[in-house]
Order: C-alpha cells, then structure tokens, then sequence
C-alpha cells in the first residue's frame, strides 16, 4: 500500500538510544528498563510502572495480581482488539460483556448497570456479587478506552464501589488522553498501556503496567520475572511466574519516544484535524466524535458507514481506497463472535446490538505522525468519490437521515 494504516515514527534519537543499549552489554534487567519505568510512571500521573513484553502480557500480570481467576467474571466490552478479553480467559475467568455507545463506541455504563442488576445478586456469606444463573463471583470491571476515546469513568468508578469491583482500564489506544482533566490511565486499580508500532509510543513491542498500589505492583514485577522476589536468587522462584520481561534494545527505544511523546502526539492531532476538515459533509459517514469534557488521544481515524448494508458499503469503501493504495482496516470485529469464543461458550452478558452495529460500520483510516498534508487529501478524495458513488447507487434511501445504528435490537 502507498499509503499504510500506521507507521512509526523513528528518528536519529531512537537509533542512539538503542545503540547506546546494544553497547552496553547489558541486554535485559538494566538501567533503561529502570529509567523508562520511572519515567513513564511520572508520565502517566501514577506511583509505580512495570514493562512488559507486550500490552497483552501486561493485561494478563493486571488479571493475576488482582486475585481474578477460575469462577470469576469481570465486565467488559466485545467492541476491542481481543487481548482485552483473552486475559481474563487465560486465568479461567469469564468476560460478561456490556453493549456500547453508539456514538463514543464505549462500554456503556448504564449497560454495565443493567447487567448487574439482571443477572447478579448479593451473596453475604460471599460478600460479592453472584450471578444466580451460574453462581460466578462478580470480581472487576475492565473498560478499554477504544481508539483514544476515554470511557465514562464516573459512572463505572461508582458502580464498582457500590459492588465491590476492581477496576482494570485497558489504556492501550488511549496514551495521553484525558476524561474532564485526568489523564486515562489513573482511575482503576490498575491500567495498561502497550507499545506495538501502531501505538502513540512505539518499544517496537512492550507494554506498562501503572498503579499506585504497592502490593499489585510487587506482584506484576515478580510475575513478570518467573516469580522472582526483589531479593532472591536468580534460580529461587517464590511464585509461579513468567517470562514477561522487556529487553534492554525495547526499553532503550521506549525510553526515546517517550522523551518526543508531546511532539507525537502533536503530530497526530494535525493529522486528525485536517480529517475532521476534509471529511465533514461527506455523505453516507459518521465521523469520530469528541465529546465535551474527554480528550481523545488519537490512534487510528475511526469512521463509520451509515446506512442500510453497512457491511456491503463498507466493503466498497474499502475497496475504493485499497484501489488508490490507501491502507484500511474494519476495526474492531465483534471478540464474543470470533471462531475461537465459541469455545468459551455464550458470553455471559446481554444482547449486543450496538456492539454488531458497530462491528459492521467501523472502518479505521490511516494515521500516523508523519502523514502528510497531501496524503490525507488523496485518502480523503478517495473515500468521497466512493461514497459519492455508493450514494448514487443507493438514492432511493435516504442516508442522510439513517440513524449511526439501528434503533433496536436487530
Ligand atoms: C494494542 C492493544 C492491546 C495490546 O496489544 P499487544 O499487541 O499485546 O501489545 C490491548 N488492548 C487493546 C485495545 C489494544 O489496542
């Protein structure tokens, strides 16, 4: 593709950085582990930061120190890349998910509420929440802030403290977005951030783990290094643990774009606002929305398709761009209707309209620092002369006045 979905944006910096690593001949366990962990701590506004080899690793570590395990649910959203829920699997917990907002295509709290209130009760000899279908213990609440967007965190902070939840926020799209002033991240017991080469910060792979509990952190640093404590031998193992670790080359790297993260994220937001100025009007589209009150960190430029046969459409959009070179992606599949979630069972939770809604009209644009001023004009045109002609095709519907999604339950 001419044009890719995202691309990294690496720099003289980076490369002195990981050199400097490499020369050392210290490769893991070192000082750039230390300084990145330190630093992005104060970045992320929270006491302590533990690196690992992936978001999906540090989501798992978050699972584990927080006791969620075999018999347990946590609510979440289907609407998200999968590791989001495949950490609760990993520990034989089960996701009990919650449909989203149409709009912020965020886990709804109100529908947080409502599953809660439909499937759980009060157990006192427990003291947790029990669904009295199954009779699996209510442990946590696991919003992920999808595509930068920060969730409703008011709302499902209350709830948690009105059930006794924890709360793990999956911050893997959202570094440096923030919900009325407070930067997402800092609101559970535990957050997580991830530094695939698509993300806002790039380790070319890495995740963080942030919380201001000492306990949990302990926990994660000693499952992250197969169980090993802060002062025992390298072959004395006090848990059953893991090799999560980040190298010294990823460190070295997270560490330098960490030190230009204002000026990435920056760049990001130029590129969205000459979307937002090129794309408003367009027919047939539904743009990213802002909200008063949060502040998108921008990963990917979500639009959805309006519309009857959004998923026809869609797909005629795609190939519209995909002809010009522009790369596209339809993020996010539905996780609770992925092959592999079939062997878990039906989830737990209430019906998804929105969440399929959604699954069927996202489609995620190119983003990425570099990305010229040019560049968003050709995907741009593009995508209007194939919505152009979509409209021409479909007249006889009125997709102006289409709804984002379907009023009801499909
Ligand atoms: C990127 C991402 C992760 C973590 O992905 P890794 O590839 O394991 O680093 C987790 N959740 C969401 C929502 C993500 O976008």
């Amino acid at each position: 593709m001419r044009i890719p979905l995202s691309q990294p944006d690496t720099g003289d910096g980076e490369i002195d950085m990981v050199t400097k690593a490499l020369r050392s001949g210290r490769l893991s366990l070192g000082p750039f582990q230390e300084e990145f962990e330190v630093k992005f701590a104060k970045y992320a506004g929270m006491r302590h930061a533990i690196a690992t080899s992936s978001g999906t690793t540090a989501l798992h570590l978050c699972v584990k120190a927080l006791g969620i395990g075999a018999g347990d649910d946590a609510i979440t959203t289907s609407f998200s890349f999968v590791a989001s829920t495949n950490c609760l699997l990993y520990e034989s917990a089960l996701p009990s998910f919650a449909d989203i907002d149409p709009h912020t295509l965020n886990i709804d709290p109100r529908e947080i509420r409502n599953l809660i209130e439909r499937n759980y009760a009060w157990d006192s000899a427990a003291r947790r929440m029990v669904n009295h279908r199954t009779g699996r213990i209510l442990k946590a609440i696991l919003p992920v802030h999808i595509f930068g967007l920060p969730c409703e965190m008011a709302p499902i902070l209350e709830i948690a403290r009105e059930f006794d939840l924890r709360v793990i926020e999956d911050a893997c799209e959202a570094l440096g977005a923030e919900y009325h002033g407070q930067r997402a991240g800092t609101f559970g017991d535990a957050a997580v951030f991830a530094f695939y080469p698509n993300k806002q910060l790039t380790a070319a792979e890495g995740g963080m783990i942030v919380t201001n509990d000492e306990h949990v952190a302990a926990l994660c640093r000693s499952l992250r290094n197969q169980g090993r404590t802060e002062n025992s031998g390298w072959l004395h193992h006090s848990l059953l643990g893991y090799n999560y670790r980040l190298s010294e080359l990823h460190c070295a790297l997270g560490l330098a774009q960490l030190g230009r993260i204002q000026e990435l994220l920056c760049k990001r937001e130029r590129v969205t606002r000459m979307y937002l100025d090129a794309l408003t009007g367009a027919t047939g589209i539904a743009l990213p929305c802002q909200p008063p009150g949060f502040k998108r960190s921008w990963f990917v430029f979500p639009i959805q398709v309006l519309g009857p046969d959004p998923e026809e459409r869609r797909a005629e959009l795609m190939a519209g761009l995909e002809g010009h070179g522009i790369a596209c992606k339809p993020y996010f599949p539905a996780i609770h209707r992925q092959p592999y979630f079939s062997a878990f069972g039906s989830h737990s939770g209430a019906p998804l309209p929105w969440t399929e809604s959604a699954a069927r009209r996202c489609l995620a644009l190119p983003l990425f620092p570099s990305m010229t001023e040019e560049q968003v004009r050709e995907v741009c045109s593009a995508a209007r002369k194939t919505l152009n002609r979509i409209h021409a095709r479909t007249r006889a519907v009125d997709i102006e006045r289409e709804p984002a999604a379907p009023r009801a339950a499909p």
